[in-house]
Formats: structure tokens, sequence, C-alpha cells
């Protein structure tokens, strides 16, 4: 049987809905107007009649009919549905409410908990005064919800449940919990709300902050309450793959080239606050692979802002590690002493921004903190061996590797040799040949190559399985020195955003969507810069060796050296057009 939601998909096209509320114009196959979701002035919000979708160029907006109405109208789906099925003229005699998925259905009671919290704030003198001489404007609690829930047992439970919702949906949802008599009481109490968004903004969960003395319930439960305590796992909320922000964060981390990772809310709200909109927080938990990937599809050159009062970083050892492993270009900086981002930030927002743009990579800042405590020569080399020898060993690119080693030996005055010896004695790994693709060090060059791919992406998701089987094949042709490299491989990551990658290539390519020689024509282009950014990187990592074994007077490495870039120089001329 047909749903009603397939029925008003079938009748109403995405350029009969969006047009009744905004202008449209032709942009090649595509409809282009400005934005009904943010302020512009030059249209950047394009529809696609094919797939029936939109997306805003500007702020980051998509989906379909549905949600389109749901954002304009402020509505629910529910509500939207009615709008919509109104339009199309479908009864919805069939739609039953139970028979929606309790995903939607929990959604909809975190939202409610949301507004209920923030009304509480908004109603609650001393929390929000708090919140103010933290340094917060009433604008940015407004935009990011904070709330309050306050010192009572039961009010957010009775709330939700006259609003209709079932107590056991509440509590998958993670806002109540079941005390030893068997009754349920409300999670957060006495504490500032902060909700927790999906990317595309939505609150899937809560950290509660500390506020005032929450009374335990009995005797079992801990006698002082943390002072952060975060909603339980649910359908909607996994800790292990949520990042604080990165909803607003991700345009910004993409425009600027990099992430800025902080550790608590304040941290991130007081840096969106000041125009460092590419902040995103990890709420307390330790940087986890899964949102490492996520960050990743932004961007994967990634900078800590360091809490100054931390006696030494082996406690994030670990996530940096496994940031470089994940192929992270990792920088550290430096907050003042004793102050988090937040304090600094208030204190100082000059010196914060200047804080930013003197960090080091994290392996230099790692060595040179290792360096400042001033150790004897034993305990110092304990000390390298625990902290930084991690990292270098978790580095991807064998030439970075040696670059760092040599920089260490020169450092603390050892020879080479030893460390390698240190290396392998940590961990056996085999010696790993320079590969082709080798991992590309500064940020321009890394981030060119990411424009390319993710052109690259949104033409192959773009293209008819014939024009795939095509393109597939002449990128193998041209990458046949790397057989390891395929089309599949480069396009896999970029799954996630499919939808706003065929809109970029449509953008690109407005005359000529439909053609599918010039289609190819431009997949080609775009293979071949891509290559040559590979080749040219490889070229400098050699080049760099190339100095250093002239240095070292190694003349039989030098000479290898000379004959693979001599091969490398070829490889691109033949790239020329
Ligand atoms: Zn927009």
């Amino acid at each position: 049987m047909r749903t009603a939601v397939d029925q008003i998909k079938e009748k109403l096209s995405i350029v009969e809905v969006v047009s009744t509320y905004v202008k449209l114009e032709k942009a090649g196959s595509n409809l282009k107007g400005k934005c009904p979701f943010h302020n512009e002035k030059t249209p950047s919000f394009f529809i696609s009649p094919e797939r029936n979708t939109y997306y805003c160029f500007g702020c980051g907006e998509k989906g379909d009919i549905f949600s389109f109405v749901e954002n304009f109208e402020k509505v629910d789906f529910k509500g939207a549905l009615k709008i919509l099925a109104e339009k199309a003229g479908v009864k919805l005699n069939d739609f039953n409410p139970k028979a929606e998925e309790e995903r939607d259905m929990l959604f909809r009671v975190v939202e409610s908990a949301t507004k209920y919290f923030e009304e509480r704030l908004e109603n609650t003198e001393d929390p929000k005064k708090y919140l103010i001489n933290r340094g917060l404007t009433s604008e940015t609690i407004k935009e990011w919800r904070l709330g309050y829930a306050e010192e009572q047992w039961n009010e957010l439970n009775n709330h939700l449940q006259k609003e209709g919702y079932s107590i056991s949906l509440i509590e998958k949802a993670g806002l109540i919990k079941r005390g030893e008599k068997g009754s349920f009481y409300d999670r957060f109490r006495g504490r500032i709300i902060f909700p927790i968004f999906d990317p595309s903004g939505r609150p899937v969960g809560f950290t509660g902050r500390i506020y005032s003395d929450v009374k335990p319930l009995n005797e079992s439960e801990d006698l002082t309450p943390a002072k952060y305590l975060n909603s339980p796992d649910s359908i909607l909320f996994n800790k292990s793959e949520i990042i604080y922000g990165y909803h607003k964060a991700k345009n910004s981390i993409r425009s600027k080239g990099y992430s800025l990772l902080v550790e608590g809310q304040m941290d991130l709200l007081m840096c969106h606050q000041i125009g460092i909109n590419n902040a995103i927080a990890t709420s307390g938990t330790a940087l986890t692979e899964g949102q490492l990937q996520i960050i990743k599809r932004s961007s994967s050159n990634l900078m800590i802002a360091y809490d100054g009062d931390k006696a030494g970083i082996s406690a994030s050892k670990r996530a940096f590690a496994l940031a470089i492993k994940l192929g992270f270009e990792v920088k550290i900086a430096m907050m003042a002493k004793d102050s988090d981002p937040a304090d600094f930030i208030k204190k100082d927002q000059e010196g914060f921004k200047k804080a930013l743009k003197e960090s080091l990579h994290v392996i230099d800042f790692t060595l040179q903190s290792v360096l400042n405590l001033n150790l004897d020569e034993r305990s110092l080399l304990k000390k390298i061996n625990e902290e930084v020898i991690p990292l270098i060993i978790a580095t991807p690119s064998p030439v970075e590797r040696s670059y760092f080693i040599s920089k260490i030996a020169e450092k603390i005055k050892v020879p080479e040799a030893a460390l390698y010896e240190q290396l392998s004695i940590t961990k056996n790994e085999p010696e790993v040949k320079s590969t082709f693709i080798s991992d590309v060090r500064k940020t321009s060059e890394r981030d060119k190559r990411n424009i390319l791919e993710r052109k690259i992406a949104g033409i192959y998701f773009k293209s008819s399985e014939n024009l795939k089987d095509v393109i597939n094949k002449s990128f193998q042709r041209l990458f046949e020195d790397v057989p390891s490299f395929s089309l599949d491989s480069l396009v896999s990551p970029y799954e996630q955003d499919r939808e706003m990658l065929i809109f970029e290539a449509e953008k690109e390519q407005l005359e000529d969507n439909e053609n599918e020689i010039s289609l190819k024509r431009y997949f080609e282009d775009l293979a071949k810069s891509l290559k040559k950014e590979i080749l040219k990187t490889e070229l400098q990592i050699i080049t760099d060796d190339l100095k250093k074994a002239e240095k070292d007077k190694d003349q039989a490495r030098a000479r290898e050296l000379l004959k693979q870039v001599d091969q490398l120089t070829k490889k691109l001329s033949y790239l020329k057009i």
C-alpha cells in the first residue's frame, strides 16, 4: 500500500512547492533563488526538479518538499504532511500516528524537552545571570537553545506526559530514570542544559552542567553529583559519534580549511560568539574515531585549543595519535596558563586569536613541552619515549617520520639510529616504502587535493551507470601506474555529501548539465589535475629528501633520489596539455 507520503511526493514536484514561497529562475537543468533560510543578496539556493531536492550553497540547508515546508513554516513533520496533503489533494485518513517510526517520535519528545528547558531558563533569573556572567550574550543563549532544568523530581516528566508522550518513550529518550522503588524521576535536575544537535541541527540529547546541588535520590547514588551529566545513548544520540556544534560549524570548517576542537560547551559557545565559527566540541569525552571520521568530511586539518591548566598532554595523547593515524594534520594552540578557552576569550579575545595563530604541529608541541620539563637525561629519554614516539609511530608518512626523528635527535643530542631503534622496539613495523599516494604535508596542498576529489566525487555521483563505466575506465588509464588507487576508493568517503556534491557539480556545469561528453571531458580535466597535485607533492617530498641526503653527503642516496626526481618531472610534463 502506498503511504500518504508517497502519494504526496508523486503529486507535488519540488518546483511547485518551493515556487509558492521563493521566486525561482532557471540555472542550467536546475532552478535557483534567494535562500529563504538565510539572508542573501545573490541566489545560492538551488533546486533539482530531477531529484526533487534542494540545496543552499550559502547555509547548507538541504532536503525534499517535506523538510522544506517544515523549515519554512516552522512546523514538525506531521504539520508539513498536513500542509502538503492539502496542496496535493491527498486524504490523510490512512495516516496513522501510531505507525510513525519511533525515531520520529523520539525527535519530537527531545524537541519538546528542549523547548521546555528553554522556557525554564527564560523564566529563572539566577541561572541566566550565571551564563551572562560567564560571558555569553542573550543572543548566543537563544541561538544555541540553552535551557535550565529545575531542582524538581518530576517537572519534565509530568510536562511531557501532559503533552501526550508515553513514559516508555520519555525513558527511551533518556529524559527520565527509574528509581529503586520503581518510580521514574527526571534525569536532569538543577542543571544548565546544553542541547546537543545532530548534523542537521535537530536536538538529540543534552549535557547538563551542575548549577545547584542536586540531592541524591538514595544512598546507592553518588553523593557528589557529577559536574557534567550527558543523556545516555539512544536511537538518536550516540556519544561517540556526535560532535557538539558541528551542525553550525561544518560550512565554516570547509571554508576556513580547518576545525578548531575545544573541550566543553562553554568554550565552543564563546568561540562562535566572537566569530570563530569553525569551533566544535567533544562534550567532555575523549575524541573517538567516529567523531574524527565525521570531522574529516569537512577538513582533515584539526587544531586543538589546549587547556593551559593541564600538567601534561598524556591524557590526550591517544586521541592525538588516532587523529594523526587517520591522516589529520594536527596542531595545538596553547591557552593561557590556568584558563580554558571560554575564560581566555572572556578575558582577552585578541590573546586567544593570537594563540590560535601561534599553534604548533602536535609533535613539535609535545616535544617542546617535554623539553620544558628540564629533566635529567634518563628521565628525558623515558618521557620522549612515552609522549613523543607514539605520535611519530602514528604518522603515516615515512618522510614525515624521518623528518621528526632527525629533529628530535638534534634537540636531545641523541643519534638518529638510537631513536629508530626505539621506534622498532615500541612497535615492530616493517619499513614502509614511500608510496605514490603519499601523505600530503602542507595545508594548501591538502586542500587543493580535497577540492579536486570532491568535484570528482560530485560528477561520479551524478553520472548515469553508463557514464560511470566510461569515466572509471579513463580514471584507471590515467592512474595505471598506481594499481591500488581506484575511483571507488576515492569517492566512497564522500558518499555522505552525495546530494551536496551533485549540486556543486551541476552548478559548475550549468550549460552542459545533460551533455555526457562534456561531463566526461570535465571529469578527465579534474582527474588530470588531481594526478598533477599528487605528483607535485611527491616531487616536493623527494626534493626535501634529496637536500637532506646532500647535506649528509650520502651520495648513493642522493643519486637514487635524483633519478626519482627525474622520473617525476617527466611524468608531470606528460600531463601538460
Ligand atoms: Zn541558505
